[in-house]
């Protein structure tokens, strides 16, 4: 049982038909983290006794066929509760913090048979684009190690690339599921907002978050999606539409005869640097090989999206932040002599820079003075930004972008510069602001960088369905990536 070249989906068939046991599949993937983790320091807590328990458990049981995720290693990003584990957030704020409750999507797929191996990093509370914004680690690319992994949800994506686990569930804010995918080469999905429940998911900015699959290919983000997703009584914002089977219905779809994509000018006459626009425009010649029918549309506030997020986002964020004062949970600076003293070291000392710069520009466009300038006006653009692809999606069935102008670039190379971090949303981030669904798969490699990067589809609300099918007809089309290089023994 080989952890890198086993999908989940294969596994599972595999498990449930007797051929292998659960601990070997657990054993096999705890042994590829022995062997990876090292150089890419994907994980920050990993469940290694508890994982083989449950495996021998499970084994002792034998295979429950009403169970989806059987047998199957996951890891979570680390903003996801786990009542068993840890859950950092990947800052000082809550680096012992274990909840007492696991997240709805935690317990479901317990419920699907899923093993929980560990958690991964991500930037602190998921606000940034490469995983440098960690307190807790540094994370590196399987395929460069001198590269970032992408962000936020970097743990994630790079512990798929390394084999380490046969999927995971991370966040997309702004695009902290895709870019991620994108930059290590593998599948990720940002469902349509209130698809899977946010309940246990520690938040930052709440009308953006949603948590989604990521896996080495389309069928297995699939066989995730569906156990995750559905209405929660614990989520006010989580939508009662029925979930259909995603996994059971990549089948129905066999080319893309009949699908419209529509292609932004605004998305694909930007700054693309020249290897990434020629992968993905020989993605596109794949979309029509497979017999879609391309179509110019126009997102007239395009270029609006990074400056509305990141003013909604933050000021999400410095709500949201408020609850951790040294009073409920996680650190508290012990040397403070009084409440207010004590409230002031405890933020400025477990929060980073990168979050302490958000919460305190969150609470700038939030007040009273500068309201109406900032926040309202982000809150309008927004609108129009959702309106644009709602009439986007009168003249076509999904929508095809870039998912990052470039792909993954050197560790330290951006981090001191906050702005350049942001624009690297540009292609993400409405996405969020429209509160719809966006898959990212591999494309092929750059040929410069031999960085993998990927191709973003986007869709109406709860069009999940039509674009994993889409995305699985189009696997067939695009070059299968090689394992990554940098870990090639
Ligand atoms: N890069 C974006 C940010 O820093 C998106 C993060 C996310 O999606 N969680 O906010």
């Amino acid at each position: 049982m080989n952890s890198r070249t086993g999908t989940l989906c294969a596994t599972r068939d595999l498990i449930l038909t007797g051929q292998v046991k659960v601990l070997e599949v657990v054993q096999a993937c705890l042994e590829r983290i022995r062997q990876t983790e090292p150089a890419i320091g994907a994980l920050v807590n990993i469940q290694e006794e508890k994982a083989l328990e449950r495996a021998r458990e499970m084994d002792e049981h034998g295979p429950d066929k009403d169970k989806s995720l059987w047998g199957i290693p996951l890891t979570l990003k680390d903003i996801i509760c786990t009542s068993d584990l840890p859950t950092t957030c990947g800052s000082k704020m809550l680096e012992n913090f274990t909840p007492c409750y696991d997240a709805t999507l935690t317990r479901r797929l317990r419920e699907a048979g899923a093993v929980i191996l560990g958690k991964a990093n991500l930037d602190e509370f998921a606000m940034g684009s490469s995983t440098e914004n960690s307190a807790l680690k540094q994370t590196r690319n399987p395929w460069d190690l001198s590269r970032v992994p992408g962000g936020s949800s970097g743990g994630s994506a790079a512990s798929i690339a390394a084999g380490q686990s046969l999927g995971s569930v991370g966040t997309d804010t702004g695009g902290s599921i895709r870019q991620p995918a994108s930059f290590c080469g593998v599948v990720g999905m940002k469902p349509t907002y209130g698809r899977v429940s946010r309940y246990g998911v520690v938040a930052f900015g709440s009308s953006l978050d949603q948590a989604g699959p990521m896996a080495a290919n389309t069928a297995d983000c699939a066989a995730i999606l569906k156990v995750i997703s559905g209405h929660d009584p614990m989520d006010s914002t989580s939508a009662d539409v029925p979930v259909p089977d995603y996994l059971s219905s990549l089948g129905h779809r066999k080319d893309l005869k009949g699908l419209r994509v529509g292609l932004p000018a605004q998305y694909w006459e930007g700054e693309l640097e020249p290897e990434v626009d020629r992968v993905c425009r020989n993605a596109l010649e794949q979309v029509s090989l497979a017999g879609a029918e391309t179509v110019p549309v126009d997102l007239p506030h395009a270029p609006h999206a990074v400056a509305a997020y990141y003013i909604i986002a933050m000021a999400e964020a410095s709500s949201n932040l408020a609850r951790f004062d040294g009073i409920r949970y996680g650190y508290r600076d012990e040397e403070a002599r009084e409440l207010m003293d004590m409230y002031c070291k405890t933020r400025s000392r477990a929060f980073g820079e990168e979050v302490q710069r958000r919460i305190m520009i969150g609470n700038y466009v939030l007040s009273a003075g500068y309201y109406d300038a900032y926040f309202k006006k982000a809150a309008q653009v927004r609108r129009l930004i959702h309106l644009d692809f709602v009439q986007a999606f009168e003249n076509c069935d999904l929508i095809c972008s870039p998912v990052v102008p470039f792909p993954a670039f050197r560790l330290g190379e951006k981090v001191d510069d906050p702005l350049q971090m942001y624009l690297l949303d540009i292609f993400t981030a409405s996405l969020n602001l429209a509160g719809m669904a966006g898959i990212t798969i591999p494309a092929g490699l750059g040929d410069q960088s031999g960085m993998p990067v990927g191709i973003q589809f986007m869709g109406p609300a709860f069009s999940e369905e039509l674009l994993l099918q889409t995305a699985h007809v189009l696997e067939n089309y695009l070059p299968p990536l090689p394992s990554p290089r940098a870990l090639n023994e």
